[in-house]
């Protein structure tokens, strides 16, 4: 797929002057792309579009340059100890994606300057635990990936993390550009996973993100470059003939991936939820979507802030977790499930 190339870019005053920020300036002026500014990366109006539809497009092809103002990192639970941002949202637009829950409203996708400030708060949070090593996920609130070529931050990052004793870096991923983070030295501190799914998951709801062979193709660069590697199940759906199809997936992976030296494989399987607001915005935007949201036919489980998701039935949440193991098992035996949610 192409690399992503937003229509306009909104810059912070702040933001102008820090690393990324020229980064970003300078890309504009290669691709002649508008630049305008702003008083905030929080409040972007008049995007351009008649209709929700039309603002949602216009919105995924926004770029806002911001100061990230609070450093105060969340906890990230199964996946990590802290979950920071380089960004929020992403130039993809999956039709069950999780953001829609808290960046319904505001879908544009923002990347923040302000890396040194960062990267002093994640060497404080690492201090405080001290012995133990502390695990940050870098890829909750997006997808760095699908904005590297325009800000580098995620080498930056990884750069970052190389150079620490007790910290260490998880991103995950739905594009395939990993070139630029080939040839850096990483020591090993970031594990790098990709989100994979079956073929009907990623032909029906999966749009301007790459398709699942340039993922194992990229994920097969990513071993060779000595990357600790990853594979996201996510959002596992039960469609019809879901059986066939996710054994096919782990089959081609067995096949990319399988013979790799390095074949410590994590595993992260994550069952589809949505809460009621994702499910309205879902609709509003994709009013042909395919997505089953009936809130009848799944149980209920509280999320962060009491916040209300619907997950399947705990019997086939169950079928699905034990088919899904005994694959893995199968195709990869020094594989190992870090949890099924
Ligand atoms: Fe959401 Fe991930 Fe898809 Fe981006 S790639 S739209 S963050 S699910």
């Amino acid at each position: 797929m192409e690399l992503w190339q937003p229509d306009r870019v909104y810059f912070e005053a702040d933001a102008r002057n820090t690393v990324v920020g020229k980064r970003v300036k300078e890309y504009c002026l290669e691709k002649n792309i508008e630049m305008l500014e702003t008083t905030s990366h929080n409040q972007v109006r008049n995007l351009p579009g008649e209709d929700e539809k039309a603002k949602y497009a216009a919105a995924k092809k926004t770029l806002i340059v911001g100061i990230k103002k609070s450093m105060k990192l969340e906890v990230c639970k199964p996946s990590a100890d802290y979950q920071f941002s380089l960004m929020t949202n992403c130039p993809g637009s999956c039709e069950y994606c999780y953001l829609f829950t808290t960046q319904g409203k505001k879908p544009y996708v923002r990347v923040y300057g302000n890396l040194d400030e960062l990267y002093n708060t994640i060497d404080q949070y690492i201090e405080k635990k001290l012995p133990h090593t502390t695990m940050f996920e870098a890829a909750s609130t997006g997808d760095p990936l699908g904005v590297e070529h325009i800000t580098g931050s995620l080498k930056d990052t990884i750069e970052h993390f190389s150079t620490l004793k007790s910290g260490k870096l998880r991103v995950v991923t739905k594009y395939a550009a990993v070139d630029p983070l080939l040839d850096i030295n990483h020591n090993g501190n970031t594990r790098f996973r990709f989100s994979i799914n079956s073929n009907y998951v990623i032909k029906n709801f999966e749009h301007n993100v790459d398709n699942l062979w340039d993922r194992l193709r990229a994920a097969e660069k990513m071993a060779k470059a000595g990357y600790p590697l990853g594979f996201l199940i996510a959002p596992i759906i039960l469609h019809d003939g879901w059986k066939i199809e996710y054994k096919e997936m782990l089959e081609a992976l067995h096949r990319h991936i399988g013979l790799q030296p390095n074949s410590f494989i994590t595993f992260e399987l994550i069952q589809h939820r949505f809460t009621m607001n994702a499910k309205n915005i879902i609709e509003e935007r994709f009013p042909n979507t395919r997505l089953e949201m009936d809130p009848e036919k799944r149980q209920k489980k509280w999320g962060k802030y009491g916040r209300v998701k619907y997950v399947y039935e705990k019997h086939e949440a169950e079928e699905a977790k034990e088919y899904l193991t005994d694959l893995i098992k199968k195709y990869f035996p020094n594989g190992h499930i870090q949890y099924f949610t």
